[in-house]
């Protein structure tokens, strides 16, 4: 049996986030990386994703086959979490057969100035209210489906440069603001966006900061969220197909310009959407 929750001397392992971002810090290593997968090979034990369980940061692993033997199972690190050591277990048949502890080590993401009319930021009670609506309608998305409908590698929904990047600390009109939760994309108005992946439309929804908002599930708890659309021309429940076009870049809701917001959760943890793009995937 081979257990490769990390590598670095297995090919098949590599476990990019090239970038600075959230930190999946192996020992010793100083790349640090917000998405991760283990793969476990080990046929000969008669393993099924039944009898294989596991968890990292009190949080449970779903294991799935793959189409090239063994099973994979991905683990996220949102951009919030607490540097310090997280354990990683995996069980078989009732049995601990691995544990490690995961360094998770503190990532800058730098700082982003904004100004922006004042009736967008000092937000009335009423808009305050509807806003906590639209976060909590969001996050009742975040479960898991044990059902994997994406195929291969995700790709970016649009050409162009990332004008906003991911985890930016956010200072609005001098006042400190959420971080960036996403990546935003240059792109002019309506811009066709094309899904990064194999998915199915989990919500369709207008929003006050994101505007014509579309959520695609693309199973085992991995979900695309995109803000500021023109357009949306799938409807709730469709399925779509990586490449497919499922709408209209724009600026709607609270956006400086035309330009594509890109958040990427993993099991509700936000990671950055350039690494699952980079990230070798089944
Ligand atoms: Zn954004």
């Amino acid at each position: 049996m081979r257990i490769i929750p990390s590598p670095p001397d297995n090919s098949t392992t590599s476990l990019p986030d090239r970038r600075q971002t959230g930190p999946f810090n192996k020992g010793g290593q100083s790349k640090t990386r917000p998405i991760g997968r283990g793969i476990i090979k080990g046929g000969e034990w008669g393993f099924s994703d039944k009898n294989l369980q596991g968890s990292f940061q009190e949080k449970k692993l779903h294991f799935f086959k793959m189409e090239s033997g063994g099973y994979m199972a991905l683990a996220g690190i949102d951009m919030k979490t607490t540097p310090g050591e997280y354990t990683l277990t995996i069980i078989y048949n009732n049995k601990k057969i691995f544990e490690k502890n995961i360094k998770i080590l503190p990532a800058s993401f730098g700082l982003q100035r904004l100004t922006l009319p004042k009736e967008k930021v000092d937000l009335s009670p009423e808009i305050l209210n509807r806003v906590g609506i639209e976060q909590a309608r969001l996050a009742e998305l975040w479960t898991v489906i044990n059902e994997k409908l994406w195929n291969g590698r995700f790709i970016m929904p649009v050409n162009g440069s990332i004008t906003s990047a991911f985890g930016v600390r956010r200072i609005i009109n001098k006042e400190e603001k959420s971080p960036h939760s996403g990546i935003d994309i240059k792109a002019d108005e309506g811009t066709p966006i094309a899904a990064p992946n194999n998915g199915r439309t989990a919500l369709i929804d207008d929003q006050f900061f994101g505007g014509k908002t579309l959520v695609l599930d693309h199973g085992y708890g991995i979900y695309s969220i995109f803000h500021h659309l023109s357009k949306i021309t799938v409807s709730e429940g469709q399925l779509v197909k990586r490449g497919e076009i499922i709408g209209n870049t724009g600026a709607t809701g609270r956006a400086t310009g035309p330009n594509l917001h890109w958040g990427i959760r993993l099991q509700g943890e936000r990671i950055n959407p350039v690494s699952i793009v980079n990230l070798e995937m089944e």
